[in-house]
């Protein structure tokens, strides 16, 4: 029997051998906390993602831990306030995950972000954090900005603002959460589908399949979550509404758009954000309506044309083309649609959270942000608590580490490790990857920062051949797998 076999037979033997407590479906950043905050308060709890764990908008977002400078000044004061309390309890909690990130936001004249009122805004934004924030905001003036940004854009340039937030990685935070969960005791099963639920006297007999054999599992619950992000309104018994909206991300060469720290591109009321994460840039996000398929969100040739326009303009001499794009990614936005018809510009939904009980022992959990998930997690493990009728621990998620460091070391942070045989079996054998792509897109994220991630995905399928026992024509089927699946550039004709 292969490790992957009897890695699989001893969950899936997990899965139908107990009564859950909670059955959490999704194992996204919102999933994977709850399933971390209910096994530390001592709930029996089970999550399940019909694909990879992150394999939603959790491996797809801009990566940042922030309350949105941007949504301050839509008057969202309530929820700049919560999201900028929980990026510094992630940085507690996960230091390897949370770095602080300076932004240089430069400002001009007859725009929406005059210079005096974002310095005024960024001090709030500051006062918000409570206690203090990961660092203190400045005025810059226009000699200050320009010493920094030597290529930005001069013309009514009135000088900028400097102020900080965290920079994450969004994927490796959920497989951390789980890491943390399992060790907790959680049951964490990836390519397992949450196919439907009937009520029993106590609870729920849930039908779930394997994605990989199709064969039927079943489990036992008390309370099933819906935490499955642009996928909730379809799960049965889900009254989920959701509005969806896309975003895309351009991974650049540093050298070819060299930013010292995080840049703010204002682009009428919109803000896209240049963000350094090692030797690359990471350009982005878009923030359009979405109605295709959710399992292949794929970037489209306007959005990547549009970014590269907002780039170019404000740093007038790069002069950036589709020859200089590493790699792309794209992603779905579940946000809650405040009404049946679609109205209003996609940026100016609200980023809120909510749950809903639609009826006993369901929770339906939607909405929020990567940096608001730990208190989506207290509060859905909260009403838990009270449908359970039990009188549950306090959370303890905002203090208790993710992890050791030794047990994060040269296998998760902020920038992919080095492609190793030893990081490999780590991520095959204490972290689930099943398929070639849960190594390079989702564990180490190699896919997306190196220039020759074809080579090393080529050695990661030796590795992994050897690690869980696939013959030559599995290894071969992953690595199509894996191309399928990585979000590629086909079809960017060279800009005009
Ligand atoms: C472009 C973009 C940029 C963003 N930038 C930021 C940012 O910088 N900072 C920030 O705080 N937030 C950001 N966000 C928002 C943030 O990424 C999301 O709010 C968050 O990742 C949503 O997590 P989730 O767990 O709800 O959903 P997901 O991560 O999508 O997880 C849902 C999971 O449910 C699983 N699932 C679905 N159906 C089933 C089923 N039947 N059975 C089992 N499993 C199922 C799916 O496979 C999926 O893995 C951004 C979002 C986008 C799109």
């Amino acid at each position: 029997m292969t490790v992957f076999q009897r890695l699989s037979q001893t969950t899936h033997g997990a899965l139908s051998s107990a009564v859950f407590d909670i059955l959490v479906i999704g194992g996204g950043i919102v999933g994977a906390g709850i399933a971390r905050d209910a096994a530390l308060r001592g709930l029996r709890v089970a999550l399940v993602d019909q694909h990879d764990f992150a394999f939603g908008t959790s491996s797809r977002s801009s990566r940042l831990l922030h309350g949105g400078l941007r949504y301050l000044a839509q008057g969202r004061i309530g929820l700049v306030r919560e999201a900028s309390v929980e990026k510094l309890a992630i940085r507690r909690i996960a230091p390897h995950l949370a770095e602080p990130l300076p932004f240089l936001f430069p400002t001009y004249r007859r725009t929406a972000w005059p210079r005096w009122k974002l310095s005024a805004g960024a001090r709030i934004y500051d006062l918000l954090c409570g206690r203090s924030n990961l660092g203190g905001s400045r005025t810059l003036s226009v000699s200050e900005i320009t010493g920094m940004l030597p290529g930005i854009q001069r013309r009514n340039l009135t000088g900028g603002v400097r102020y900080f937030d965290g920079l994450t990685n969004d994927a490796r935070l959920v497989i951390d959460t789980l890491r943390s969960a399992s060790k907790a005791g959680a049951t964490a099963a990836n390519y397992v589908r949450f196919v439907h639920a009937s009520r029993t006297s106590g609870g729920w007999d849930c039908l779930l399949q394997d994605a990989g054999s199709r064969g039927d599992l079943y489990a036992r619950a008390r309370v099933i979550v819906n935490a499955a992000g642009a996928w909730a309104p379809k799960i049965p018994r889900s009254r989920v509404r959701l509005r969806l909206t896309a975003g895309i991300h351009l991974v650049l060469d540093r050298n070819r758009f060299p930013v010292p720290e995080a840049v703010v591109m204002a682009e009428g009321n919109r803000i896209l954000f240049a963000i350094p994460w090692g030797d690359r840039v990471i350009v982005g996000t878009t923030d359009t309506d979405y109605e295709g398929p959710l399992e292949d969100v794929r970037a489209c040739d306007g959005d990547i044309r549009y970014v590269l326009e907002v780039v170019n303009s404000a740093f007038p001499q790069v002069g950036l083309g589709a020859r200089d794009i590493l790699s792309v990614f794209a992603g779905v936005r579940p946000l809650i649609a405040p009404s049946r018809v679609r109205k209003g510009a996609p940026s100016d939904i609200s980023r809120s959270h909510q749950m809903r009980v639609p009826e006993a022992g369901w929770i339906d959990v939607t909405g929020g942000k990567l940096t608001t998930y730990r208190l989506m997690a207290e509060q859905t493990v909260d009403l838990v608590g009270g449908m359970l009728k039990r009188d549950l621990p306090a959370c303890r998620t905002a203090r208790e580490p993710l992890l050791d460091p030794s047990e994060v070391e040269g296998v998760s942070g902020i920038l992919p490790p080095p492609p190793t045989q030893a990081t490999v079996e780590h991520y095959c054998k204490h972290e689930w990857a099943r398929h070639l792509g849960d190594v390079m897109l989702r564990r180490a994220g190699w896919h997306f920062y190196h220039r020759d991630a074809d080579e090393i995905a080529r050695k990661a399928a030796a590795w992994m051949a050897e690690i869980l026992g696939w013959d030559a024509g599995r290894q071969a089927a992953e690595m199509l797998r894996y191309q399928q699946e990585s979000p590629a550039l086909a079809g960017l004709s060279p800009p005009a």
